[in-house]
């Protein structure tokens, strides 16, 4: 048998199962209830230029508050919620509360406060026939205009058919904003960047981490940076902004400032935060004037 009933009642796998369809189902059963009893919330990491740190815009995260296990974050839930088809109405919630929130922030503190407010939005969400008119409604009821959101997507998620496609493009005529997260890391970022209307560029983390390694030898360093720079000449070219992801130190902001970037998300400018202290930190910046 492939799976056996471990000490204390987990699922173990074993053979090198891949699939642990009975923990899945679980997790599915838990997910269902934690929607009915609203156990799940968004948090918001900062946007934040990359010169004066200021913030320009939030990426929404979503967190779940398990009654016995704490805090989850959504590496091991999320999967499970796109199989089980919750991601549909679990990205609603997120969808809904990013747009409530980033109007309130707007409301409170100005239309030069933030930019921009984004989400991730997986594969299957892009797949239901209802997803364009919920993306309508939420905007509608929450008075967020559509040119203040941006919808994060990755390029595995955009290559899956052609409901996507029409999706993509409904929500970029709409105006809203659509960004390729995690960009470098998927399967054909480059013919895609020519059939996706894409407005924005998220920089994998993986093309951050190292790039301000100074070992004393320039060929190196070029070689570390090689994909960020091309990156920043192919979003010029095409005139599509970026946001550089998992900023860690103050020596990543030198070299990506070098490299061209002007925006960037990550631990060191800022790591997810509750709403109400993402409007503290508006409050705090709100003097200093127009973004
Ligand atoms: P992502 O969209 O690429 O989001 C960035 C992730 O990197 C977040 O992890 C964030 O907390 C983390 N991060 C930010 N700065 C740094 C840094 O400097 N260093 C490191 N090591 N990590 C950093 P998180 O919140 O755990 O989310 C993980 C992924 O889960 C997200 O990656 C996104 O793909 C997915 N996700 C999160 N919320 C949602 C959601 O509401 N819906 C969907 N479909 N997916 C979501
Ligand atoms: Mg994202
Ligand atoms: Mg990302
Ligand atoms: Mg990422």
């Amino acid at each position: 048998t492939a799976k056996q009933q471990g000490k204390a009642g987990f699922v173990r796998y074993v053979d090198g199962m891949r699939e642990p369809v009975l923990a899945h189902m679980r997790l599915g059963g838990e997910l269902r209830r934690a929607l009915e009893n609203d156990e799940f919330r968004v948090v918001y990491q900062p946007i934040m230029r990359l010169d004066d740190y200021r913030l320009i815009g939030v990426e929404a995260l979503v967190r779940w508050d398990h009654p016995a296990r704490g805090v989850v974050g959504p590496a091991e839930f999320i999967p499970a919620a796109e199989r089980t088809g919750l991601i549909v109405p679990l990205g609603r919630f997120v969808l809904r509360e990013t747009c409530r929130q980033a109007a309130a922030w707007l409301a409170e503190f100005g239309p030069d406060a933030l930019r921009e407010a984004g989400l991730n939005v997986s594969a299957r969400q892009l797949h239901d026939p209802d997803f364009v008119a919920e993306v309508t409604s939420a905007l509608t009821d929450s008075g967020l205009p559509c040119e203040r959101l941006v919808l994060e997507v990755t390029e595995s998620a955009v290559l899956r058919g052609q409901q996507v496609s029409r999706a993509l493009y409904e929500l970029d005529r709409m105006g809203i904003r659509l960004a390729l997260d995690d960009f470098g890391t998927g399967e054909s970022s480059l013919s895609l960047l020519r059939a996706f209307p894409a407005a924005i560029i998220k920089l994998d983390k993986s093309f951050v981490d190292g790039i301000e390694i100074d070992d004393g030898r320039p060929a190196a360093a070029d070689a570390r940076q090689a994909v960020a720079r091309a990156v920043i000449q192919l979003a010029d070219a095409l005139g599509l902004d970026t946001v550089a992801e998992g900023v860690e130190c103050p020596e990543q902001v030198t070299v990506l400032r070098e490299l061209g970037y002007t925006v960037g998300q990550g631990y060191h400018l800022a790591q997810p935060m509750t709403a109400a202290d993402v409007s503290t930190l508006l409050a705090r910046q709100q003097p200093a004037g127009i973004i």
